[in-house]
């Protein structure tokens, strides 16, 4: 083992700085347009790897700061889609009524969607590259269906087209592709019946690490309320970790800080590596390296320090740029105290 032990990474979003959109605001729309627009998210680009760089991250991302939205950043690319045909729908199991978009015919890529960006961010930072893209599962419970009558139908289908964008990534030098699948703790059933299929579809013949982020979602009202039904302790990852252990994703983000997750459940994963989240995304507070160091020592009760990569419980969009960064120091710095404590220097 001479992988540097506890490496960090984040969840995937980092909030956007002001110039590109209003800060604090989930999904806000962007305040430019056409080469300014694509100027600006560069710039913010830029800004995030030295952030990170500097707060001591070892596997980087883009911090999604080339899309508004986790999944409709890859749909809009998509043929199939009727944009303007939006149909109500109850998701994440009626969680939220949003409009969604529809598929109204077979989907396609016409061409890259990432590319470009990941060119960018890959040229500007020697550390390991992580991208994130909306799962498969994920994608169908966030668009509604008037062309497949299945949703693993339709999510064979996307897994396609991600699968090519994937390798185009993979290709361009990026060392991890992460899948976001927050629908995984919601359908549990679904996840054994054709959700894991579906990622295996999205991965196939993929040269690079692959990952599955699944969460308790951003720390937004309506999931804050979500949370409240779950009881005192949230056991959704064990209906769906055995299968997942048994996949042949390489690695999964899960939500461990400030949780009600029973820490011991990721000693089902026996065989993966695990993005353990240390930092709460749901919280104002800005954890300690000590804290962040206790939840990394409380993992190592259940799986060995070479497969634990301190991460985000999820993205910190919706978080001021101020405190995202406090956050990814404590991070860095929680992480950096493990390996001195276990002397690795
Ligand atoms: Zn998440």
């Amino acid at each position: 083992m001479t992988d540097k032990l506890f490496q960090t990474t984040v969840a995937g979003s980092l909030p956007k700085p002001a110039w590109l959109a209003e800060p604090e605001k989930l999904w806000a729309p962007w305040r430019l347009e056409g080469e300014a627009l694509d100027a600006a998210k560069r710039d913010a680009a830029l800004v995030w790897l030295k952030e990170q760089e500097a707060a001591g991250i070892d596997v980087v991302s883009n911090g999604e700061q080339f899309r508004v939205h986790f999944v409709h950043g890859f749909l809009e690319h998509v043929d199939g889609i009727d944009w303007q045909t939006k149909t109500k729908m109850g998701i994440r199991d009626n969680r939220y009524v949003v409009d969604v978009p529809t598929v109204t015919g077979p989907v396609s890529r016409p061409r890259s969607v990432h590319g470009e960006e990941v060119r960018f961010t890959r040229a500007h930072t020697d550390r390991k590259l992580k991208f994130t893209l909306p799962g498969p599962m994920t994608i169908c419970d966030t668009i509604a269906d008037a062309h497949y009558g299945s949703r693993p139908d339709m999510a064979m289908a996307f897994a396609e087209i991600l699968n090519d964008e994937a390798r185009e990534l993979a290709g361009l030098g990026v060392d991890l592709i992460q899948f976001d699948e927050p629908a995984f703790n919601v359908f549990m059933d679904d996840v054994k019946d054709w959700g894991i299929d579906a990622l295996h579809r999205a991965i196939e013949g993929l040269a690079c690490k692959t990952a599955v982020h699944i969460c308790y979602g951003y720390g937004i009202e309506a999931n804050l309320q979500w949370k409240k039904t779950l009881g005192s302790e949230w056991r959704q990852y064990e209906e769906i970790f055995p299968a997942i252990n048994d996949s042949q994703i390489d690695q999964v983000s899960l939500e461990c800080a400030g949780s009600h997750v029973p820490m011991s459940l990721i000693g089902l994963l026996k065989d993966k590596e695990i993005m353990v989240g240390v930092i709460d995304v749901a919280t104002l507070d800005v954890e300690t390296p000590e804290a962040v160091a206790g939840t990394i020592r409380e993992a190592m009760t259940y799986v060995d320090a070479e497969r634990i990569f301190p991460c985000t419980n999820c993205g910190m969009a919706p978080l001021s740029k101020a405190l995202a960064t406090l956050k990814l120091e404590a991070l860095g710095a929680g992480a950096d105290l493990m390996r001195r404590d276990l002397g690795g220097g």
